[in-house]
């Protein structure tokens, strides 16, 4: 069978592209998404209800990979990089169907032209394109003795310093949004590096609320370097 699936939203998202994006939802929650419903669906009584859940299920297509193929066995970053698991054993984006699937924090549900969800924590690349919301059920779906197989918890945290000139540069951009310093340490903490990177002189660069954050690595210690924001 073949289906033909309609996008229901379009993700706003501070990250313009995939290197830096947190693995999974609600590790970095200064994240600030929106969920912009398209029509026919952006009427209010679409999401009728649904203000009174605290989290959504998103079901997203990985639009950006959608067309590289996919491959039986995947290599999970949480392994390392190294050993591989099948790719339904994985979340990883080169799927089958490239299918998505993030539970995210819902803020709110803003009515007044169309219909626009806020969200926070989500794990998605400015412009993925929605295929459904569902409320998450707490009583059915929250399993805390589930078994979590090779994803056993979450992943070890790096320590983030800022210097000097990458406070400045944030200080001297008028349009800062208050949120970015505090998503830039979440998102670093996470150590964006792949797998089997491990080289202190690398200068790495991450695009995060159109700006782009440059960093490096070293003894697990992520230093800020500067931050080259939008010409004005
Ligand atoms: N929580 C989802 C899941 O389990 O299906 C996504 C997990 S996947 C490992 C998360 C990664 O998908 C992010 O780190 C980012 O690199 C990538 N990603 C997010 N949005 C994407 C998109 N629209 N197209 C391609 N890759 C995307």
């Amino acid at each position: 069978m073949r289906f033909e699936l309609d996008t229901i939203g379009v993700i706003h998202s501070p990250y313009q592209e995939k290197f830096g994006i947190p693995r999974q939802p609600a590790l970095a929650p200064s994240a600030p998404v929106t969920l912009q419903l398209l029509p026919p669906y952006n009427q209010p009584d679409c999401v009728r209800g649904l203000e009174a859940f605290s989290h959504v299920w998103l079901s997203f297509v990985f639009h950006e990979t959608a067309t590289r193929g996919w491959q039986p066995l995947v290599r999970p970053p949480r392994l390392g990089g190294n050993a591989k698991v099948g790719v339904f054993a994985s979340r990883a984006t080169h799927r089958p169907n490239a299918l998505g699937l993030s539970l995210v924090e819902l803020k709110a549900i803003d009515t007044t032209d169309g219909v626009t969800l806020q969200l926070a924590g989500a794990d998605l690349l400015d412009g993925t394109p929605v295929l459904d919301i569902k409320p998450y059920i707490p009583f059915v779906e929250a399993k805390p003795d589930a078994r979590g197989g090779f994803v056993d918890g979450p992943p070890p945290q790096l320590a983030v310093q800022w210097q000097e000139r990458a406070r400045a540069d944030l200080a001297a951009w008028p349009d800062t949004p208050s949120w970015l310093p505090a998503l830039i340490d979440e998102v670093l903490a996470q150590d964006p590096r792949p797998a089997y990177q491990d080289d202190p002189a690398r200068v790495y660069g991450i695009r995060l609320a159109h700006c782009d954050v440059r960093f490096s690595i070293a003894a697990n210690v992520v230093t800020v370097l500067e931050i080259v924001t939008p010409a004005p």
